[in-house]
This record gives structure tokens, sequence and C-alpha cells, in this order.
């Protein structure tokens, strides 16, 4: 190939430099510029949920094209934003009111955090602290990057990132810890939030904990008066079985943000929904407690109608019943899997199914994983490990036959390298 002057996101150039070429993708199979079809068990990184392309999504991203492209958002309004917005609602816990508009998971973070610290200012209480549970991810920027775990992603940026407080990751049999962790700060006059990814995060390396956490968590949040802020952004839109990751453990969050899945995967678009306590503290006819964050692209109307699309399909098609079978089909692999050698930490989350590759905690910069990602491509399969974890978060258009042929490879891999 001729060179390109393509610098690629996380991609280390001088171990990896030939990107694969895909030309086309249809469902969950992505065709490359040779032809050859791979199958997309990792949802092209989180974000394809009923699969690529599909029809109803395409044409409406086609009808609007043509209609209205793109409006400022500020003073003006469309329609794909207001008929998106309206029904998002019926699926969100009715706590939330409001929904504002941004065009990726880490700015749909950023405003949450702006949000959070925003309404405790303008009501002249002095909390601006946020809690994080340990190991979390939030995104890229230097806001997000902050309330992350750090390591080797973010030591250059250190000077940059701002302090937060750290919980210790609930795993099973230490949840106590985690649960004392939080109370001591969530009583500190200066906590603002806790930040944290529902049930499973998911960069972590899709780390898992019991929805009894999350229900404690919330409590004494609410107990405190400490704004909870759901990042679901890899877990909404059906990833766990459930609409939220949330919604197993009837927890409202205060400030919920939403990406990925919320246009099927075909635009970009997020948004950060919040309680209506924490609009009205921004609601004055004092400018300066204006809400003061946009992006140039805010509630693009294409991205918009995508998003309409997509809740269109949730209303049309039986897409619950595609997740119900998909995360059934994964429930079996764990058994299945659980006694094949190299293989540690057999899971699986409603549509996600991961395990450990080789004896566990060699982290994200293990020996491995380029090993990992070469035998995974060589079999036409888009499975891109975390260090040594290997997992599925497949396309819920995925068929039985599919999957098992990612179990299969997983299994071989575990042989391999295990
Ligand atoms: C992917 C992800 C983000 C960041 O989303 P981007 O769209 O990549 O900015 C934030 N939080 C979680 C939990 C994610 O999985």
């Amino acid at each position: 190939m001729t060179h390109s002057p393509i610098w690629h996101p996380f991609t280390q150039h001088a171990l990896f430099p030939r990107m694969r070429p895909i030309a086309s993708a249809k469902g969950a199979w992505l065709m490359d510029a040779d032809g050859t079809p791979v199958f997309d068990a990792i949802s092209s990184w989180w974000v394809t949920t009923h699969g690529h392309c599909h029809p109803a999504i395409v044409a409406a991203i086609r009808d609007q094209a043509g209609r209205l492209d793109q409006v400022i958002f500020a003073g003006y309004s469309h329609e794909p934003a207001e008929d998106f917005a309206r029904r998002l609602m019926a699926r969100v816990p009715d706590t939330l009111t409001r929904v504002f508009f941004s065009d990726s998971g880490s700015t749909s973070v950023e405003v949450a955090l702006k949000m959070a610290l925003g309404h405790f200012h303008h009501r002249g209480e002095a909390r601006h602290r946020v809690i994080v549970l340990q190991n979390g991810y939030h995104g890229d920027t230097v806001g997000t990057m902050s309330t992350g775990e750090t390591g080797a992603f973010t030591q250059p940026y250190e000077p940059l990132l701002f302090a937060v407080d750290r919980l210790p990751f609930p795993s099973e049999g230490h949840e106590q810890a985690t649960i004392d962790a939080l109370e001591a700060l969530a009583r500190r006059s200066d906590t603002a939030a806790l930040l944290i990814e529902p049930l499973v995060q998911g960069a972590a390396g899709m780390r898992c904990y019991r929805p009894e956490v999350l229900v404690e968590m919330a409590a004494i949040c609410a107990r405190y008066g400490v704004l909870l802020i759901a990042d679901e952004v890899m877990t909404g839109w059906g990833r766990t079985g459930r609409f939220l990751a949330c919604d197993h453990a009837e927890v409202r969050p205060d400030i919920l943000c939403l990406s990925k899945g919320i246009t099927g995967g075909h635009l970009p678009l997020a948004v950060t929904l919040c309680r209506e306590e924490i609009f009205q503290s921004h609601w004055s006819t004092d400018r300066r407690r204006t809400f003061f964050h946009s992006s140039s692209y805010t509630a693009n109307p294409i991205a918009c109608a995508a998003a309409a699309a997509n809740l269109s399909i949730w209303e049309d098609e039986p897409v619950q019943s595609r997740i119900d079978a998909v995360s059934a089909l994964q429930a079996e692999a764990v058994s299945r899997l659980a006694g094949v050698k190299g293989l540690t930490g057999v899971r699986s989350l409603g549509t996600i199914l991961a395990a450990e590759i080789g004896p566990p905690r060699e982290g994200y910069m293990a020996e491995i994983t380029p090993e990992l990602m070469g035998f995974f491509q060589s079999r036409n399969l888009l499975i891109r490990p975390i260090g040594q974890t290997v997992y599925l978060l497949p396309p819920y258009c995925s068929t039985g036959d599919e999957l098992a042929a990612c179990h299969d490879a997983i299994a071989e891999a575990a042989d391999a390298f295990g």
C-alpha cells in the first residue's frame, strides 16, 4: 500500500504498521478491501447494536441529509432532536427530565462533570470533589483521563490531570471495603459526585461487580446529597441484557451518560441526562448561571435522525428477544469455556462474554496481546484483547454459529497462548 499520512488511535505504529482496509459492512460482518469477510465480534469498538448499515437507519440518514444538514443549537432547535429526546424519556428513569446533546462518550462525561459542579456552585455549596471507582475508564480527554485509571496511558499527561478520590474495586468478597470507603468520602462536605460505570468496567477488561453493590452505592450518594453519575456509554442500549445496566439494580442515577449505541453505531452522538433540580439550579435570569458548554455540531440533525431511527427499531423490531438470544448463547458458552485449560475468569453479563488467557494479572501491556491480536486477525475475527482479557461484545443480530466460531477461536487461543 502507498504511504498513509494517518496516525491511528490506540495504535503503536512501530508494532502494527499495517492497517486492514475495510471497504463495506452489513449486519455483523465487515468486508475488507480484498473481499474477505471479517466477523465484527466487538461491534466496531462497542458501538454497533443491531448490525452495520441497518436499512432503516441508513434511510433516515439519507433523508435527513437532504433536508437539514446542520444548524446552530443555541437559540434554535429541530424536529430530529426534539423527537429523539422526547421518545428517549420512555426508556430511562422518569427522574431524568432534561437531555443535553454532545458528540462522544468522553464529552458526555465532561458535560456530566460540569453539570454536577455547576449545580453546587450555583447553589452556593462548596462541593467540587469527584469520587471514582478504581480501574475506571471514562474517555481520553484531559478531564475524563483524570477520572479514569492512571498508568501508561496517562503518564505523560499527569501534570494536567485533576485530583479525584478513588474507591477500591468491589470484586467479589471485597464489596464491603468499597462501600466503607464510599461512605467515608461521601460524608465529606466538599464531595460533589460519584462517577461510575455501572456493573461492568469495559476498558478495564470487562470487570464485573454485583448489582447489590450498585444499590448500596446509590443509597449512600442519596444519603449524603452526592450526585450519582452513571457512565453508561458502553453498557447502555442493551449490552448487559437490560436497556441500562442500572436497570438490573433499579438504580436511578442523578446524571446519565449515553453514547456508543445511541445511533445504532452509525454516527457519532451522545447525550447527558439529568434530574430536574440540576437544570433548575442553572435556571435564572442571571446569564452567569448559563450552562456554558457546546460543540460546533451539538445535536447534529443527521446524527439525531439516526438516533430517532434507532429508537424506532427498538420500538418496532424484537430487539429485546435478540439480546436475550445472544445473552443465552454467551451464558451457555461460559459453562463450556470454563473447563478450557489456559482460560480463567470466564464470565458473561448479558451480551458480553470475557475471559483471561494465561496466568492472571499481567496488565494491559501483557506480552501476549500483540500475538493474540494477530491470531484473531488471521482467523478473520475482529476480536481485540485488552491485555490478556479476550472478550466478545457482538451486534445483536449475531447468530449461534457465528458466536460458536468465536468461542472456538477463544478456546484455540487459550490452547496456543494460555
Ligand atoms: C468508550 C467509553 C467512553 C468514551 O467514549 P468515546 O465516544 O470514545 O469518547 C466513556 N465511558 C465509557 C464507559 C466508555 O466505554
